[in-house]
């Protein structure tokens, strides 16, 4: 697989303070990498330092290929756009003045694009309407084209969609989407609502403590995630599952999680032919933030 992020046992230390603890990670091209974690666990960190606004301690990271300690590294940066913190835009600007702007910046020198991009966001008509007079949805997106200026295929938001409404949530999903097929750019978001990821991400990272606990694409983790019952028998029970063609997780001889939505009595029967009898048998209902605190290993958010 080609990667457009990879680290490797990054480390970036503050006095005694490990803010990114050994951190491997892989973006794929063309994903939409969720970045989870809880707040403090060193999303941002990680974004400042592949965005070159600080220096890792230790390790490496490679931005298509290239590492920062490699004088190509620049180059490499230029296909890249990032949203970090708070936009990075200006308030007494308009929208297209702000473009504008950045276009000059970037010494771009064609300024019939700036009504495409703006369009692209959703902000074409807001004429003379001042950033500051832009909702925060309207700034997070006006903080989006400023960073799609120099046309970047590997685009980085820190935590996109805090504080904005469910409007603005939907408005900020559905242009992620648009960026990612429409024009191929490879999306690495970080959030600490996972819930609000899941709507977008193609692939995950979950951090905790400056570290990778789990990297999984949206579908292993649709499969861990799913419904299903939990079935305790008093015999082994694999081969009915397997023979009747049930999609299930075996977790010892006799007890098995099984997957999608079960009929109970044809599978109580199907048991009962082969002579096994049902001891136990629950629902369960993997919720994404419990599946979350699972992986952390039971920890609860403050
Ligand atoms: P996240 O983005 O996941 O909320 P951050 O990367 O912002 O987490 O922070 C990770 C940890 O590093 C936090 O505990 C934060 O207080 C600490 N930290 C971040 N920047 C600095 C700094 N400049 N000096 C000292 N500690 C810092």
């Amino acid at each position: 697989m080609e990667y457009i992020l990879e680290t490797n046992d990054l480390r970036k230390q503050y006095k005694d303070f490990k803010a990114l603890n050994g951190l491997t990670m892989h973006v794929p091209k063309g994903s939409i990498y969720g970045f989870v974690g809880k707040n403090g666990a060193g999303k941002t960190t990680l974004i400042r330092l592949i965005s070159g606004l600080q220096t890792p301690t230790s390790g490496d990271f490679k931005i298509y290929g290239i590492s920062y300690k490699d004088n190509n590294i620049s180059n490499a940066r230029k296909k890249m756009g990032a949203v970090v913190e708070t936009p990075s835009i200006f308030h007494d600007l308009t929208a297209y003045e702000n473009i504008k702007m950045q276009y000059d910046i970037l010494g771009i020198k064609d300024y019939r694009t700036i009504n495409d991009l703006l369009k692209l966001v959703g902000l074409e008509n807001t004429g003379k309407k001042m950033a500051k007079n832009f909702s925060l949805g309207m700034r997070q997106r006006l903080g989006i084209a400023v960073a799609l200026c120099g046309s970047p295929e590997f685009l980085v938001l820190d935590e996109p969609i805090n504080g904005l409404d469910p409007e603005g949530i939907v408005e900020i999903r559905k242009l992620i989407k648009k960026l990612n097929k429409e024009r191929n750019i490879t999306i690495l978001i970080s959030s600490h609502i996972l819930d609000e990821l899941s709507r977008v991400a193609t692939h995950y990272g979950f951090i905790a403590d400056g570290k990778i606990i789990k990297e999984m694409s949206a579908e292993e983790f649709e499969e861990d995630c799913k419904k299903s019952i939990n079935i305790v028998t008093d015999k082994p029970l694999e081969r009915v599952l397997r023979d009747n063609d049930y999609n299930y997780k075996l977790i010892n001889d006799t007890t098995a999680n099984i997957y999608g939505e079960i009929a109970i009595t044809p599978l109580v029967l199907q048991l009962h032919e082969k002579g096994i009898s049902v001891i136990k048998l629950t629902e369960n209902e993997e919720n994404l933030e419990h599946y979350f605190f699972s992986l952390l290993g039971g920890k609860k958010d403050e």
